[in-house]
């Protein structure tokens, strides 16, 4: 028997309860996995609260996030004792996911544990470091250099924003942080920000072209926000663009792209090809963030999940919630 988290739902209505289950319930797999942490994304904060259809199959273990050892294997790659990290691939929404003390996976979607960092400073991180790791690696794949000029970041306050700030700041960028949250000014200074505009310069409808401001952007907004965004990037620049925050739509024109050049580039990191995630991965671990991802983190058990959910849902929580899930 095992701790889980299980959302269920049924004629009692939308349920996350923290439960026992045994091996059977386990999903089909080739690797079994003690995780030792997980995260709770604001992905994972819809799945827990059933505030919006993340999960597609009930009932379900939620955690779209997990590090942890392999404790049996039947994959070519790895072996019992090995360190290994999940982001994604539908795990926490159609599969069994890593807000439980076991999990069982296939073995494909699985990368090794960075030795340079351990399983918790890895789930600190979570898919929105890891996210915000592929929209940088967009950037640079199109030569966007700290010396193009400056960098926005929107929704930066967010899971994926703060980690695109901090990022891109260690990495030698000048980044304008834009956030609905002007009282936070001060911690996104703290995070390598140099300056802050207010969300609302871009949340209402513009123009097909606007001043240029910045050489490149990375969104986590989508709808108006992204089409100012666009609207506003330097000749030749471009856009990382992974997340809906404001909205799905995309109300733009296509002046940005044929009379500036510039580029929109989609960050999908559910179900990235693995040499993607290994190369992202590898970045993030390399980067020596270990003071920031100790101070940002603040960690829970997995009875405290649901109610966090709900906080991390009301904007309540600040930093990274990371789920010991043996304590
Ligand atoms: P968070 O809720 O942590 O952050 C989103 C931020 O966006 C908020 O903190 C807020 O920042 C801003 N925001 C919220 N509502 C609005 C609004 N109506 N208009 C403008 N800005 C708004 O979420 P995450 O960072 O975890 O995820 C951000 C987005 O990225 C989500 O849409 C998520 O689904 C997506 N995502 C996509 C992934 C992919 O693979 N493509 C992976 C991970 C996330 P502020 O107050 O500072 O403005």
């Amino acid at each position: 028997m095992y701790k889980s988290l299980l959302v269920d739902k049924n004629e009692q209505g939308y349920q996350t309860l923290l439960t026992e289950l045994s091996d059977d319930f386990l999903t089909e797999g080739d690797v079994l996995v003690d995780v030792a942490f997980s995260t709770i994304n604001y992905k994972d904060a819809l799945a827990i609260t059933g505030k919006a259809p993340v999960v597609r199959q009930f009932p379900l273990v939620p955690g779209i996030d997990f590090a942890g050892t392999v404790a049996q294997s039947a994959h070519a790659h790895f072996k019992a004792g090995d360190k290994v990290l999940l982001n994604g691939f539908g795990v926490g929404e159609k599969h069994h996911g890593g807000l439980a003390q076991k999990a069982r996976v296939n073995g494909d979607w699985l990368i090794p544990l960075p030795a340079a960092i351990s399983a918790e400073q890895a789930m600190v991180i979570g898919t929105a470091g890891y996210t915000a790791m592929l929209c940088v690696i967009a950037l640079e794949k199109h030569n966007i250099k700290p010396e193009s000029g400056d960098v926005l970041v929107t929704g930066a306050t967010g899971g994926v924003g703060s980690w695109a700030v901090k990022i891109l700041s260690e990495l030698g960028y000048r980044v304008v942080a834009s956030t609905g949250s002007m009282a936070q000014s001060d911690y996104l200074k703290s995070l390598g920000a140099s300056e802050i505009i207010d969300r609302a310069e871009l949340s209402q409808p513009g123009k097909p072209l606007m001043k240029e401001r910045w050489a490149a952007a990375i969104d986590s907004v989508g709808s108006t926000t992204l089409a100012n965004v666009c609207a506003s990037i330097q000749y030749g620049g471009a856009v990382a663009a992974c997340g809906l925050a404001q909205g799905m739509d995309f109300p733009a024109t296509v002046a940005p792209f044929i009379l500036r050049g510039v580029s929109l580039l989609g960050v999908d990191s559910v179900m990235r090809p693995l040499q993607d995630r290994i190369e992202a991965w590898e970045r993030l671990a390399q980067m020596d963030m270990a003071d920031y991802i100790d101070a940002i983190a603040t960690k829970i058990t997995l009875h405290e999940c649901v109610a966090k959910a709900d906080e991390l849902l009301k904007g309540q929580i600040t930093g990274r919630l990371l789920v010991d899930v043996n304590a």
